[in-house]
């Protein structure tokens, strides 16, 4: 019981399950639901969507369908750009909430700091659905530090998480060090960079090292650092299960040293709106 408890503390980030499923671009009702199902249905408990993929109420059906009690499931959903005045903001989480079918969110994120983004309008609105219980943490994505001060700065509840874009490619040394820092978790996004890992050639010796996937691999690199979780999008059962896979791979010094030497530089999600552009 007590090395059950350790593992479940393991898999856990301040309550948040370090190995979630991302559903960008799983727009069709049935596959998006079904993956989402299949995937509480295998052990995950973290699932990330988005006003903007368009498809939270099928996340809601997958959520419903599965054999698992909403209370266990942290589900963690994005405010769009064009939704970050302060009354939008209250309105659209409460949309969301609606499409997603449920009375709360486990995490809610300002998606990036752009369009109607204002930290002085926009987060008392996050601060106010914190307070009402509607949301149970708050978080935003694409964030630089300097955003992230000054976040921290209006907020009056924690910051709980920065998403961002990170794999072998993209380390994000910064943001995880601020992260460590300041008690922010990173959820990292397209920890997969969308498939590219699978062509880097250090990243395919570990995996045959291994006899692991090059996305075990990949994911097992993001898990093993102190205050980071990873999202990898999956709509078929075997990539799901494969990702899954990555919670039993342990890298050694050899492979994460492998890893961490890898020159190649790549952001694979890069709007002209970043706030890096
Ligand atoms: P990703 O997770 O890096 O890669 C997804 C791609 O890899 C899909 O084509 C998927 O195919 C494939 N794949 C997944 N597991 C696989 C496996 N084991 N073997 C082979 N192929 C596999 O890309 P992402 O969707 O950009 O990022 C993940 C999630 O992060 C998103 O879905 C979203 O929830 C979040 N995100 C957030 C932001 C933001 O601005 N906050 C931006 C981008 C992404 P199948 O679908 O066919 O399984």
């Amino acid at each position: 019981m007590a090395q059950r408890e350790e593992l479940d503390d393991e898999r856990l980030l301040d309550g948040m399950p370090r190995l979630g499923l991302g559903t960008w671009e799983n727009t069709d009702a049935g596959t998006c639901a079904e993956s989402v199902r299949q995937a509480l249905e295998m052990g995950y408990r973290h699932i990330d969507t988005a006003q903007a993929y368009d498809n939270e109420e099928h996340v809601g059906d997958g959520i419903a369908d599965a054999d698992v009690d909403r209370e266990d499931v942290f589900l963690a959903t994005k405010i769009w750009t064009s939704n970050l005045a302060h009354e939008d903001v209250i309105h659209t989480a409460k949309e969301s909430l609606d499409r997603l079918g449920v009375e709360y969110v486990d995490l809610l994120y300002v998606h990036w700091p752009a369009d109607e983004y204002d930290p002085e309008d926009t987060l008392p609105a996050f601060d106010q659905l914190y307070d009402d219980g509607l949301i149970e943490n708050v978080g935003v994505s694409n964030f630089e530090p300097r955003h992230l001060d000054e976040a921290q700065d209006v907020l009056d509840a924690p910051l709980f998480a920065n998403q961002v874009e990170m794999h072998p490619m993209l380390p994000q040394d910064e943001l995880v060090e601020y992260g460590r820092d300041n008690d922010v978790n990173i959820v990292a996004y397209s920890p997969l960079a969308r498939g590219e890992v699978f062509d880097v050639p250090e990243i395919q010796e570990v995996a045959e090292k291994h006899d692991a996937s090059a996305a075990q691999v990949s994911l097992a690199w993001l898990l093993q650092k102190d205050g980071v979780a990873a999202i990898p999008k999956a709509s078929s059962e075997d990539h799901i299960r494969d990702n899954w896979g990555a919670l039993d791979l342990e890298l050694d010094d050899e492979d994460v040293a492998k890893i961490d030497g890898i020159d190649r530089r790549e952001r694979e999600v890069d709007p002209g709106f970043a706030p890096w552009n």
